[in-house]
């Protein structure tokens, strides 16, 4: 393996003021791309929590037109084996998120970190669950919608590259209690030219997917 450059992802609740509210999406994309997003729960978190937030990262990818399918990884070389999504990652299509209970190295304030590559692209992240746990249980913020929108944050660096936070929505780098608000109410999203960033980096692989189709039609005649 290459060594790769990490851009650490950091989010931490009551620092920075809110600014505005994020751009919405009232639009809609016209063409929403796919990804599939294997979870390793290493924390063991429930599964409805664990549901709750792939449902709230879905509706808040959904938003900037990028559709998430989650596949729930177990741990076992023999399920590995069986599901392939859980053990092949291929960027922009198939990405890996791992749940840890808290991070080795990183202070108690960091909720999740990506790895990106020298090109800006990366394929692997992980979400820390004690710190959503405790200002879950400090502000009384549902867990599962802050997990998700955790999970949203940190995929969407895998999608958008290098230098990818931003001053308003889901990647300001530090979320105030505004933000967190905002968040229960579904109104911590991407912005416009997020999503469309996000969008474009699926253009190439779309590209080889149409070429690959088109020469195994004609390989049929
Ligand atoms: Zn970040």
């Amino acid at each position: 393996m290459r060594p790769e450059i990490w851009r650490r992802c950091i989010l931490v609740g009551l620092i920075l003021c809110f600014k505005g509210l994020p751009l919405g999406a009232e639009d809609g994309p016209s063409k929403a791309v796919f990804v599939t997003v294997a979870v390793h729960n290493r924390a063991d978190i429930p599964v409805n929590t664990l549901a709750q937030a792939e449902l709230t990262a879905s509706a808040i990818f959904k938003e900037a037109g990028v559709q998430v399918h989650w596949v729930n990884c177990e741990s076992s070389a023999v399920a590995l084996e069986i599901a392939p999504s859980c053990r092949v990652t291929e960027f922009p299509m198939n990405l890996q998120l791992t749940i840890a209970r808290r991070s080795k190295s990183l202070t108690d304030s960091v909720f999740g970190i990506s790895y990106l590559g020298e090109d800006g692209s990366g394929c692997y992240s992980n979400i820390f669950f004690e710190p959503a746990e405790e200002l879950h249980e400090r502000l009384h913020i549902n867990l599962g919608t802050l997990l998700g929108h955790v999970v949203a944050h940190e995929i969407a660096h895998l999608l958008l590259g290098t230098n990818s936070h931003s001053d308003t929505g889901i990647m300001r780098p530090h979320w105030n209690e505004q933000d967190l608000a905002n968040a229960s109410k579904g109104g911590l999203l991407f912005t416009p030219a997020q999503g469309q960033t996000m969008r474009e980096r699926f253009a190439p692989s779309l590209r080889r997917t149409a070429s690959a189709f088109v020469r195994a039609e004609a390989g049929r005649d």
